[in-house]
């Protein structure tokens, strides 16, 4: 029996080796371990992925239920790494903040602590489980960079704080931002360095929207770290704004 999530990191690694094989196709090693790979997948995709209720043991049939069809006990989320999936959304950057926001406020109203005071302890402790992975899985999503990240470690890109840019002009420019930070003497010219680090921002996230679109992983991840420096400017002119009182 094999649950989603693995079904989706096998299908990750599929792309990968195909990605790997498009650069080394006269390689024998990489078409063989390709072919191995395909025909594993293809063994698992055969086989249809059952999970029973932990409860009455019933095979569930819509897996996306929070409850169990027959005895209508809460279950374990059925996805926990792809945080688009728990909210039954398309895995896609240009995620509708509208529907994600719908569906957190339905998911936490019917996941409430109230709703399972008169349950047992198991479903008590699941539903509260299941409520934490939903407000994690939200905040992720809700913020563009978060969101983007996450989307990369789907593609199996590990983003972390050792990831700088490399690109000596963007270095600079974000150090003469920086400069102009520390030299900013009024409010006003705090609000234009802030407005300008937003711009930017905007557009390194409509040029992650476009990588992840064409399926350029790599693309996606430069522009990502470069949306990081901004993110990082940004944070910083709001404490500085927050410290003069400007906002709160
Ligand atoms: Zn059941």
């Amino acid at each position: 029996m094999f649950c989603k999530s693995t079904l989706n990191r096998l299908l990750n690694c599929l792309s990968y080796a195909r990605s790997k094989q498009s650069y080394a196709t006269n390689k024998s090693t990489g078409i063989h371990n390709l072919k191995l790979a395909q025909l594993q997948f293809t063994r698992l995709s055969q086989n249809t992925v059952s999970v029973k209720c932990w409860k009455c043991g019933i095979e569930r049939k819509n897996l996306s239920d929070l409850f169990c069809e027959s005895c209508h006990a809460i279950q374990n989320p059925h996805e926990k790494e792809n945080y688009f999936k728990v909210f039954n959304l398309d895995v896609t950057y240009d995620v509708n903040q509208k529907n994600l926001t719908n569906s957190y406020r339905k998911m936490q109203s019917v996941l409430h602590p109230d709703k399972f005071s008169n349950k047992s302890d198991a479903e008590k402790e699941i539903s509260a489980e299941y409520s934490s992975l939903v407000n994690k899985a939200y905040k992720t999503l809700q913020t563009p960079i978060n969101r983007a990240i996450h989307l990369l470690l789907l593609n199996n890109e590990i983003i972390s704080e050792d990831n700088k840019s490399d690109n000596p002009e963007f270095l600079m420019e974000i150090m003469e931002l920086n400069e102009e930070i520390d030299q900013a003497d009024s409010p006003e010219k705090l609000k234009s360095l802030q407005e300008k680090s937003n711009q930017m921002l905007d557009r390194c996230s409509e040029e992650v929207s476009k990588c992840f679109e064409e399926g350029n992983i790599s693309k996606a991840k430069e522009a990502v770290i470069r949306m990081k420096y901004y993110n990082t400017i940004s944070k910083r002119i709001n404490n500085l704004m927050r410290e003069m009182g400007i906002v709160d």
